[in-house]
Formats: C-alpha cells, sequence, structure tokens
C-alpha cells in the first residue's frame, strides 16, 4: 500500500496547503481517501490522473473533505472522456449532500447523462463493510457536519491504513489506530483545547496510547504548522502536500 499526500491542509489553505485529500495506492486498486475543495487541482499539479481512481472514501461532509466531488465528476464527464466506474463511499446522508452541492456548484447536473456509472454507497458506521475489495470500518468521531463524522480503518487485507477524520479527541481513535501501518491524525491547532478539533497540547500524552505503526499528523492550522519540529521530535510523522510514503 503506498500514500501520496494530495492535500494535507485545513479549510483555510494554511500554509499554501492543499484541502485533506489522500490517495491510497493498495493491492485492491486506487482509491481517494477525502475529496476536499482543491482535490482536483491539487491531483492535476501533482501529475495524477484522476482517472485512475477507482473509489473514494470520505470521512464526513465539509467542504474541504468532499467539496472537490463535482469538480472530478465533471471533469471526467466533460474532459477527462472517463469511461471507468466509479464508486463514491462515505458516512450516512452522503447522497443527499452530495446531490444538493452538485445542484448548488452547477444547477442541473444531477440530471446529467453520466458517460461513465458512478454511485454513492452509504458506509454503515461499526459494521466492517466491502469497498471494492478493501474492508472498510468506520467509527462516529466527534466534530459537526450536519452527517456523522467518522474516522476510517481501512485494510487491503496486507495493510491497514486507519485516520480520524476531523474531531477533536475521542477515546475511540485509540481502537481506530490501534495495530495500523499508518494512522493520520488531524492535528489542528498547537495549544489548549478546542471544538471539534485535535491540538498537540491534547494529542502528544497521547501517543503513547495510539499502537499504530507509525502517526502522522495533518490538517495544521498556522499555529501548528508553526511547532512540526517539536512533533518531528515526538517521533510522528508530519503530512505535506506531494509526501510519499510506503504504507
Ligand atoms: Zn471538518
Amino acid at each position: 500500500m503506498r500514500l501520496t499526500v494530495v492535500g494535507s491542509g485545513d479549510a483555510f489553505g494554511s500554509g499554501g496547503r492543499f484541502n485533506t485529500c489522500f490517495l491510497l495506492e493498495t493491492a485492491k486498486g486506487t482509491l481517494l481517501v477525502d475529496c476536499g475543495a482543491t482535490a482536483l487541482v491539487a491531483l492535476k499539479a501533482h501529475g495524477i490522473d484522476p482517472d485512475r481512481i477507482d473509489g473514494i472514501v470520505l470521512s464526513h461532509l465539509h467542504g474541504d473533505h468532499f467539496g472537490g466531488l463535482p469538480f472530478l465528476l465533471l471533469d471526467a464527464q466533460f474532459l477527462a472522456g472517463r469511461q471507468r466506474p466509479l464508486l463514491i463511499a462515505g458516512p450516512p446522508g452522503t447522497r443527499q449532500r452530495l446531490d444538493q452541492l452538485l445542484d448548488v456548484f452547477f444547477p442541473r447536473s444531477t440530471a446529467n447523462k453520466w458517460r461513465f456509472s458512478w454511485k454513492v454507497m452509504e458506509i454503515e458506521i461499526g459494521q466492517p463493510t466491502d469497498v471494492l475489495g478493501h474492508t472498510v470500518l468506520t467509527t462516529t468521531v466527534q466534530h459537526f457536519s450536519g452527517a456523522p463524522s467518522t474516522a476510517i480503518r481501512l485494510s487491503d487485507g496486507q495493510k491497514t491504513f486507519a485516520y480520524s477524520g476531523d474531531s477533536e479527541w475521542v477515546e475511540a481513535l485509540v481502537d481506530v489506530a490501534s495495530g495500523a501501518d499508518l494512522f493520520i491524525i488531524e492535528c489542528y491547532g498547537y495549544s489548549g483545547q478546542l471544538t471539534g478539533h485535535v491540538t498537540w497540547d491534547v494529542l502528544k500524552p497521547r501517543l503513547r496510547d495510539l499502537r499504530a505503526r507509525r502517526i502522522m499528523l495533518t490538517h495544521m492550522n498556522p499555529t501548528m504548522l508553526a511547532r512540526t519540529d517539536e512533533a518531528k521530535a515526538a517521533g510522528t510523522l508530519v503530512a505535506e502536500d506531494g509526501l510519499v510514503v510506503d504504507v
């Protein structure tokens, strides 16, 4: 399994980083995990052909995590001439929110006669679910998004990738990370406590409880971006756009 960090930014483009988007090349196929508003631009900036993507797994329905879907779908339809099917898997509510998103950004696009088949699959929380041959298990986390926000564990049968999504610290993250080959956790802020997000103050003393082979921080605001040396000194990886990691 190989990870390419397509976008490691927060919602605000802090540090000039693209919104959240991870490319996973696995034993079973090629997936995006999250598809933030800038995802299509970021894929093209990194020289990654979106036609290679078999499926997209969404952690939650905020614009910086799923807002790139209309652009990706319309690029496939009108510019790239995609013919391969595409699966979009997300938390309960994904179908309705994606239709709303498409209609707001590109009116009548939900009525397109699509040249390729794409479908939405809503992943039941807490139930191991097959997504294109991968086993995906989602867990509810603490982050308001108008639908369940989830953390994700994804296995291709050989390696396990885990991701917090956006959330403040919840004890469930210990299980999400446990035994994973790579656990990516958001660390939005540096100090104090924040509603809906992890800070380094909260995470640092809990790192020893996270039994993942490697831990990577992402989704950092300017205060955290200024202190990434501390995180690296504590043994974590720090996401950067374009970073490639063998999981
Ligand atoms: Zn969010």
